[in-house]
């Protein structure tokens, strides 16, 4: 697109080309007629102003065509340099046309020190957006921390088999992922419990929460296990970990659900609540 409007802009000898004028002397100079390459790196008033903005090093080619010297500046610059250039660009082209149709002459120093105003200008700008945006991460980053699990197991002794049920909360208290896990040869209540705190601890590494608390309703998982943050929550408060455990337990599956919890689990959860609508 850029290309395209490039090779089109009006210059003078663009515009004698198509007839519409009769010369095409540089408007500035009058040494040489006015193609891309005069108005944007030959005409001295131009060489100046890349000088004073320190970018004379784009005056440092023999390169003709227009398009071809850009690709070659752009692929030389840093990012500011880039930035610094194309305002160069934009400003060399206005000045040149209020000299052309108002009869404003403008020196190099003043387009200068245009262009570096703008430059700056855009820079304000970034920066506040960073800043933005940097707030922006940070909240959400302090909502990452209020993530809750909460954990508890079911156990069949008779087949030495348990499951974990884990429940993941956002600081609102909605349920962000649901998860059950299977566990075999399981010879103790304290393992079936030890293995769905790990589960708990494992779910959020997992999800790459840095800080959380964990709720679990086992006080011996949790008085053995000081170094992790685990929180000691009533059963009554633990129910859909339960629920979520016992029901896995019974099918004999694992399973991982984002954004809420199984349908089954959904209809336990309210039948109990009915009976007791303390939880
Ligand atoms: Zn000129």
């Amino acid at each position: 697109m850029w290309k395209i409007s490039w090779n089109y802009i009006p210059t003078l000898v663009n515009i004698k080309l198509k007839r519409v004028v009769a010369e095409a002397w540089c408007p500035r100079c009058r040494l040489t007629e006015e193609d891309s390459i005069h108005v944007f790196r030959q005409c001295s008033t131009t060489e100046e102003v890349w000088k004073h903005l320190c970018l004379a090093w784009v005056l440092n080619t023999n390169i003709q065509n227009a398009w071809e010297w850009l690709n070659w500046v752009f692929n030389q610059g840093t990012n500011e340099q880039y930035h610094l250039f194309c305002f160069g660009l934009w400003l060399i082209w206005s000045n040149r046309n209020q000299l052309l149709y108002e009869n404003k002459m403008t020196n190099s120093r003043d387009i200068s020190r245009q262009i570096t105003s703008y430059n700056l200008e855009l820079q304000g700008l970034e920066d506040k957006l960073r800043i933005c945006e940097e707030g922006r991460l940070h909240n959400q980053d302090e909502q990452r921390t209020r993530v809750t699990i909460h954990f508890d197991a079911a156990f069949d002794q008779s087949s030495f088999r348990s499951t974990s049920g884990l429940v993941v909360r956002d600081m609102r208290g909605e349920v962000l992922v649901s998860k059950s896990v299977l566990h075999s040869n399981v010879a103790s209540s304290f393992t079936v419990e030890a293995h769905a705190g790990l589960q708990a601890v494992r779910l959020g590494i997992f999800l790459g929460i840095n800080t959380c608390e964990i709720f679990g309703d086992s006080k011996t998982v949790i008085k053995k296990c000081q170094k992790i943050d685990f929180c000691f929550i009533p059963k009554t408060e633990n129910t859909l970990t339960h629920i979520i455990a016992r029901e896995a337990l019974k099918e004999g599956a694992s399973y991982y659900l984002e954004n809420g919890i199984s349908e089954k689990v959904c209809h336990e959860f309210e039948r109990i609540r009915q009976m007791r609508p303390d939880i």
